[in-house]
């Protein structure tokens, strides 16, 4: 099957942010073009957070052209990314909705964005060779620090490039379950009690499933409540 995911290939040495680049040319650049930048000055998270992004780490965002954009589009992305750290040998799993993490750190987060029907950008920094940001402190790491070495970062991009473009093909092809089945399997919430973080209100519970949607199913005293992703944040109790 032909390849999507990296058809394009834009490489810059620097970037305020490579989600805003890839908003930028989507509308006038294929799906599946791929944007990377050796650095960005102003990397983001959700809600305008910072994202560090020093040079050795990946920064890069996917321009695509789905049908439908849903919260299932970030775990392709988070997918993509545990895949690659276990062809390097690394096991980790994913926080829902939008982080990656090994052994208690967060190593990549997704950021998915987009305008509904004309595109969506799905952004992921992936923490491979550079210094994790010291205020992080122990929150954060990196591929060099877990493995004592180097890892070659166009190895790296090359092979995440190839994982997304094989879980963003079942995307395509509304193998959804497959998809939600295997972020299951990946999470590592799941039985955990949590705190859930909207802009004024917090909620908290077990965490004991996520649905076909992609919603956080979660245990509290008052029943079941779906938790839709959206911008909210997942803390640990
Ligand atoms: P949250 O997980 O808090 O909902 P986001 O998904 O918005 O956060 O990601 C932004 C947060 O990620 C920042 O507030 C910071 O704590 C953390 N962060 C920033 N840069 C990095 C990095 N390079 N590696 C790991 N974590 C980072």
């Amino acid at each position: 099957m032909e390849r999507i995911i990296g058809r394009k290939l834009i490489i810059l040495d620097e970037a305020g942010s490579t989600n805003e680049y890839a908003k930028r040319i989507a509308q006038n650049v294929p799906e599946g073009t791929v944007v990377v930048a050796k650095r960005q000055t102003a990397g983001r998270g959700r809600k305008g957070r910072r994202w560090e992004s020093p040079e050795g780490g990946l920064w890069l965002s996917v321009v695509l052209k789905p049908p439908r954009v849903d919260p299932r589009l970030v775990f392709v992305g988070a997918l993509a990314v545990v895949d690659t750290l276990s062809n390097f040998g690394i096991h980790s799993g994913v926080k829902w909705p939008n982080d990656v993490w090994v052994s208690g750190r967060k190593i990549a987060g997704i950021l998915a964005e987009g305008k509904a029907g004309e595109y969506a950008v799905l952004g992921i920094g992936l923490n491979v060779n550079n210094d994790v940001p010291e205020e992080l402190g122990k929150m954060a790491t990196s591929m060099r620090e877990i493995l004592g070495r180097e890892v070659s970062l166009s190895e790296v991009f090359h092979t995440l490039v190839g994982n997304l473009d094989h879980w963003y093909g079942l995307f395509l092809n509304g193998r959804d379950g497959e998809i939600v089945s295997a972020l299951k399997e990946r999470s590592i919430i799941l039985g955990k009690e949590v705190k859930i973080i909207d802009d004024e209100t917090e909620l908290v519970g077990r965490a004991v499933d996520i649905d076909v949607d992609g919603a956080l199913v979660l245990e509290t005293p008052g029943g079941r409540v779906r938790v839709l992703h959206g911008d909210v944040s997942l803390r640990f109790l």
